[in-house]
């Protein structure tokens, strides 16, 4: 092999040219592989691209018997190419017929060549085929050679993923890459969308792979990564409140990567070889992602999402490209595909072209699935690899409904799911006829149906879906999508903004629920807390923290001035902490009006019940309240101890198990007793079936995301409300019976009624 350090370069620059030459596809390959040949002075050449069906097809070869190509095939970890691609790792030997994994194939010719050096062909991670010199003598290559072929090999994958070879496919055998692929993961959100995917950051496409000028893309680099390294500490030095705490670790981590020397060093060598500072970038990263995906220790496989924000930041700098362009360059219909993203984000996405999100991870009442709910997208969660398999611009179809996700779905899955689609869409229209009919049952039982909410993007669904009012409105939502503290001001308007939109509908506001699941990045609680939702949170934190309460009390007064007030507490456990949060509120009440401002017409103040304990004071609760409202996903949890967000055990149990009817039964039983109004508004609340059972054992009031409404309304028109509170009282005096949910079914079933 030749010596020179320019031999990838100039290799480099010729396979660009024949990329662009006017060639048929199969000798565009046959030219490419004698190019790579002659230039790494090896008598063999050849291309393995990995198809659908998990077979590696010789797509090209120079060298090996020509007869052989399109026919000689090995599965997925057969033979040394088929090891080459199964563990994504380079493979170099000086006596390839002595390895374990050789495998001679005789239709190749291959049994006179002993060294061999393949290399995987990589794209962020993923192994789309392999592509392997051989040489007769025995002989060992070099780092700079296996080097060499790892970077012409990118080149590779650029052709296999733009489609370039997918004419020399036989017709139904269709490339890996182009692999319709299904996964289930959690429905975190109903609803179907049919769209484009988006990749949430992980990849920033590269297009100009080679350089024209090898010095100027070093410097080009050399100075991204200084600059990324100055915008790193820059962050870190501000002692800014929003950058403390996970924060904080996490940009700690980044400068730790930023100022790797073997990072830096491979970025240079990739360049060094003839690709653009771009193309080493994703080179490099691509190489990590291949060998870490490998790797089962969480720790590591967390350090390479490290990695990878790092890259893309900088494949970011080094292309200029700032958030405001992606979202420009997005398809009308995008389907967001992420590891985990923040609530904030996914407001960066133009609400009208949004069509489905799907996450790795996350939980069902994560941050960003709550606001994807409020703003109506379907949303499937934990879907594992679903990031690595998809690749911008595919189709897609997210399930919410199921929980699936379809990338470069079949034709038939297209149509099944158009057909769905629409399906849903009549729905819908008849929902909407419903809007403006009064929510009541067949038997003339009066059910108030409001919304829940959090974001001035909620509000226009007050309209469309009917709602009575605003059953809670989530104001730590406006926190958690900030960068700081939100001033008083701006939660003033916000207040203001959502009690104009209600129009004398009737809204409910809860004081910040933050803490448990919901962090605010620039809230640094003093200790990290092993059991969060136990922890130090929502009202037990703002009677901590007065000044927090107090202002947004004060806000909350100044916005409904002339106008009702209603303010609920939420997690609550003992009575004393109403006592303690009305005497706050009766000082910010004196407070103003000692200032001359106008007060709100009438103010309620409300618990929420969450807790357990406060069952075992029923009545002192509904004395010291003007209303209560059931916070069931927690209390939920707390009932049952299963953690809400742990999808091992969330839907372990069910809330429609005799126990837990019992309990909600006793809490209507209790308001009534007592004259409060109690209203439920956990996830409970939106599904048809279990608000019949809410409706059964008691609740007149219920609040659920907003395009739950339609949905409930249409079930309560078909409701005979005597005669299911009959049926639930027979099964709720026998708790062996396990749960409801399949005589509420079966009943619905009888009676017409659509759930
Ligand atoms: C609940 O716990 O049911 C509730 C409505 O509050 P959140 O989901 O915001 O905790
Ligand atoms: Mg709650």
């Amino acid at each position: 092999m030749r010596e020179t350090a320019s031999g990838p370069r100039v290799l480099l620059k010729r396979l660009r040219e024949l990329t662009a030459a006017p060639l048929e596809p199969q000798a565009r390959l046959d030219r490419i592989v004698r190019e790579i040949a002659g230039n790494m002075v090896a008598e063999v050449c050849s291309l393995y691209v990995l198809r659908a069906d998990h077979i590696l097809e010789l797509y090209a070869t120079q060298g090996l018997n020509p007869s052989a190509v399109h026919r000689a095939q090995l599965k997925l970890g057969e033979g040394l190419v088929g090891t080459i691609a199964a563990s994504a790792r380079p493979l170099s030997l000086s006596d390839a017929q002595s390895h374990p994994a050789f495998q001679y194939l005789p239709e190749t010719g291959e049994e006179i060549y002993h060294s061999f050096l393949g290399v995987p062909v990589l794209r962020a991670g993923r192994t789309l085929g392999v592509l392997v010199v051989q040489n007769r003598t025995m002989r060992n290559y070099r780092d700079e050679e296996q080097e060499a072929l790892e970077t012409v090999a990118m080149l590779m994958a650029e052709m296999i993923a733009t489609g370039d070879l997918a004419r020399l496919n036989r017709p139904g055998v269709e490339l890996d890459l182009r692999r319709p692929a299904s996964f289930t993961g959690a429905s975190f959100n109903d609803g179907v969308g049919l769209g484009h995917v988006v990749l949430h950051e992980p990849r920033v496409v590269v297009t100009n792979l080679v350089a024209e000028d090898t010095d100027a893309e070093l410097k080009r680099l050399s100075e991204a990564v200084g600059t990324l390294r100055l915008s790193i500490d820059d962050m870190l030095s501000r002692r800014d409140v929003a950058f403390e705490g996970e924060h904080r670790a996490v940009l700690e981590a980044y400068r730790m990567f930023a100022n790797d020397a073997g990072w830096v060093r491979r970025l240079d060598e990739a360049v060094r070889n003839g690709l653009s500072a771009e193309a080493a970038v994703e080179k490099v990263q691509s190489d990590m992602r291949a060998r870490l995906l490998h790797v089962a220790d969480p720790y590591l496989r967390e350090r390479l999402n490290d990695f990878d924000d790092l890259a893309n930041r900088l494949l970011r700098q080094l292309m200029g490209r700032g958030p405001e362009q992606i979202a420009a360059d997005q398809p009308k219909d995008a389907i967001i595909v992420a590891r985990s993203m923040g609530a904030a984000e996914l407001l960066d996405y133009p609400r009208e072209r949004l069509r489905g999100l799907v996450l790795e991870e996350g939980a069902a009442t994560s941050h960003v699935v709550i606001v994807a709910r409020a703003m109506g997208i379907p949303v499937t969660g934990q879907v594992k690899g679903v990031v690595s398999m998809a690749e911008n611009g595919d189709a897609a179809i997210v399930d919410g409904e199921e929980g699936r996700i379809h990338l470069r779905p079949q034709p038939d899955v297209e149509a099944a799911y158009a057909e769905k689609v629409r399906f849903r869409a009549r729905r819908q229209a008849m929902y909407r006829a419903l809007r403006d009919q009064p929510s009541v049952s067949k038997d003339g039982v009066e059910v108030d149906l409001m919304m829940n909410a959090g974001l001035a993007v909620d509000l226009p669904q007050l309209e469309e879906s009917g709602a009575a009012g605003i059953g809670l409105f989530r104001t730590e939502l406006q926190f958690m999508v900030a960068a700081t503290f939100p001033r008083a001001e701006a939660q003033e308007k916000l207040y203001r903004d959502v009690l104009d939109a209600a129009s004398g509908r009737p809204v409910t506001f809860r004081t910040l629920d933050i803490g448990g699941d919901k962090v605010l990045p620039y809230f640094n609680p003093e200790h990290i807390e092993e059991n969060p939702a136990l922890g130090w949170r929502a009202i037990r934190l703002t009677l901590d923290r007065p000044a927090l309460l107090r202002s947004q009390i004060r806000a909350l007064l100044k916005a409904a001035s002339g106008r009702e007030l209603r303010v609920m507490l939420p997690m609550v456990t003992e009575i004393r902490e109403i006592a303690e949060a009305r005497a706050l509120i009766d000082r910010e009440v004196r407070h103003l009006s000692r200032f001359g401002y106008e007060l709100p017409r009438s103010l309620k103040l409300g618990a929420m019940l969450e807790v357990p304990a406060l069952l075992y004071q029923l009545d002192e609760l509904m004395q010291a309240v003007d209303f209560v409202s059931v916070g069931s996903n927690d209390l939920f949890q707390f009932v049952m101890a299963v953690d809400r967000g742990n999808s091992m055990v969330a839907d372990r149990f069910d809330p429609l198990s005799t126990p837990f009817l019992r309990v909600l039964k006793q809490i209507a039983a209790a308001g009534a007793r007592n004259g409060t109004p109690v209203t439920l508004c956990g996830e409970l609340a939106g599904k048809p079936i279990s608000a019949m059972a809410l409706i059964a054992v008691g609740f007149r009031s219920v609040s659920m995301s907003p395009a739950a409404i339609g949905p409930v309304k249409a079930m309560l028109a078909d409701l005979d409300v005597a005669e299911l509170t009959r049926l639930c009282d027979e099964r709720m005096a026998d708790p062996s019976m396990g749960s409801a949910r399949d005589s509420l079914a079966a009943f619905a079933a009888k009676h017409g009624i659509s759930l």
